[in-house]
């Protein structure tokens, strides 16, 4: 089975920043595009902040098993009513892989319900990224552990709910900490956060970070079918319940 992936990315710095650009040609989506569709089973298609409806259409998500964020300069650039439509497909089941600076995206800090803040310091930092659930599928083919040479420190306490799962803890050079891999379930809808991914550094060219995004996406897939409306609170009448019973009390319906 083939899982349809959306790499979504606001686009901004690799536009208007030399070094980044030069890192990644035509966008951090092309190299995230690359790494996902490097195993032939994950069919990708990209989308960008400046797209209509950035990317986001209706159409676009009804094709989308797995969509993957990545936000930093412009996440307030993102309009409400696309927020609102992609956690409309998250609670009915679509996947959802936040990925570094996407910790502060309005999809994320309204799914979490929490303010998502962290620590930073951009010096080109060793990250050591710690697999501390073995045998998780998102660890899949890593190993203990594997080291990033120049990254962004990202420090605890990282105001997120507490997970579902922590797959990653990351050490960094400095000192710090964090929780670098984690999962959440909100409504059918299964969600990852992954650290890693500074656009100054080639981070999404790296073959480790390759793996977590496949398996990352192979997590998050749903198989079953959409929930369509997933905020519907339908009543139930008297005469419907499934055991017979009689109203009784004030009602204010
Ligand atoms: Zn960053």
């Amino acid at each position: 089975m083939t899982i349809r992936a959306l790499a979504w990315n606001e686009f901004v710095h690799e536009r208007n920043n030399k070094d980044v650009e030069a890192l990644y040609p035509g966008g951090m989506h092309v190299a995230i595009a690359a790494a996902l569709g490097a195993e032939g089973d994950i069919a990708v298609k990209t989308a960008v902040l400046q797209d209509a409806e950035h990317g986001l259409t209706e159409a676009a998500l009804d094709e989308t098993d797995v969509l993957l964020w990545w936000g930093h300069a412009a996440h307030d650039e993102v309009d409400d009513a696309i927020v609102e439509r992609v956690a409309a497909r998250v609670w009915g089941g679509m996947g959802l892989i936040v990925l570094h600076s996407g910790h502060f995206s309005k999809i994320f800090r309204k799914l979490m319900g929490a303010p998502c803040a962290l620590k930073w310091r951009e010096a080109g930092e060793r990250e050591r990224v710690w697999v501390v659930n073995p045998r998780h599928p998102i660890a899949a083919g890593l190993g203990e552990n594997f080291e990033l040479e120049t990254e962004e420190m990202y420090g605890e306490p990282f105001s997120v709910p507490e997970p579902l799962e922590t797959v990653f803890i990351s050490w960094f050079q400095g000192g710090e900490v964090f929780r670098s891999g984690l999962t959440y379930r909100r409504g059918a809808g299964n969600i990852f956060y992954f650290r890693p991914g500074h656009e100054a550094y080639p981070t999404y060219h790296d073959k480790r970070v390759g793996q977590v995004l496949r398996n990352a996406v192979r997590w998050a897939f749903n198989p079953q079918p959409r929930i369509a409306k997933p905020g519907d609170a339908p009543e139930v009448p008297v005469d419907r319940a499934p055991e017979k019973i009689t109203a009784r009390g004030p009602s204010v319906h």
